[in-house]
């Protein structure tokens, strides 16, 4: 599943395709997503210009010259494929620009979704406007008030996107780890000391996933490139019985219904 250093890497990729390009011709290949497409999509996007790209938590976002964003989730298994060859199964949505280059968004199990929103309403967008701080700008006295008093674990409070945005499994298991923070803590009762090394390995664990998924950016400038999943090594998730750097065993134990992977020597 896509996570946000997966979505930022896609942004990245689909920039230098798109940006400042105008989109000569659209196709939407199926009437939906998740969701419906908007209908009058291929009307307003066809001729206008793409001005900049984003993204915001989980979400891609592509400006262009008519005052619209193009909003796209990736949901469970969407991807961008760049100069396709030929149409794939599951591409639904296609973007042509006046180069001839074009991006396929690709979606086996249609997850994802696709939205049209006027750009300056877009912090108001629900789906938007629900979310709390993007990782990269948290301020560990504001997520200390925003964890006041909740017993809840902080592993959980993490994943709750009116939190903090766009933080995923993975990478709140990473973050953890670093900070040397249990799981199953209390989010009340972390201290403002130990909040602000969760904010410094949340941006750590982040920036080195961007960067390792960068590195593979050079990948898709070829045809049939594939934008947004790369590997990368993690120190504790998915890697349950396996050894800590402490010479301890990475435990494994399910939170809200997913794993969450821990070092019980290192995390209190
Ligand atoms: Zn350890």
């Amino acid at each position: 599943m896509p996570e946000l250093p997966e979505v930022e890497t896609t942004v990245r990729g689909l920039e230098r395709v798109l940006h400042g390009r105008r989109i000569a011709s659209v196709e939407a290949r199926r009437p939906d997503l998740r969701r419906a497409l908007p209908v009058d999509l291929g009307q307003r996007l066809t001729g206008a210009h793409v001005t900049s790209l984003g993204r915001r938590a989980k979400y891609g976002l592509i400006d262009t010259d008519r005052g619209d964003t193009l909003v796209f989730h990736l949901g469970m298994s969407g991807h961008w494929r760049v100069d396709p060859t030929e149409v794939a199964k599951h591409d639904h949505f296609i973007i042509e620009t006046d180069e001839g280059r074009k991006v396929a968004l690709n979606d086996a199990r249609r997850f994802g979704s696709l939205d049209l929103v006027r750009t300056e309403e877009l912090a108001q967008w629900p789906a938007i406007a629900a979310l709390g701080p993007e990782p990269f700008s948290l301020d560990p006295r504001d997520l200390k008030r925003r964890l006041a008093g909740r017993s809840a674990a902080i592993k959980l409070l993490l994943l709750d996107q009116r939190v903090v945005a766009g933080l995923g499994n993975i990478y709140v298991c990473e973050a953890l780890y670093r900070a040397g923070i249990h799981p199953k803590r209390a989010g009340g009762s972390v201290s403002l000391e130990r909040l602000q090394r969760l904010v410094v390995a949340i941006e750590a664990v982040l920036d080195e996933a961007i960067a390792a998924g960068g590195s593979t950016l050079r990948d898709f400038a070829s045809p049939d490139g594939e934008l947004g999943y790369f590997s990368k090594k993690f120190e504790v998730y998915d890697r349950e019985g396996k050894k800590c750097s402490c010479g301890g065993l990475v435990k494994r134990i399910v939170q809200g219904g997913r794993s969450t992977f821990y070092c019980p020597k290192c995390q209190r």
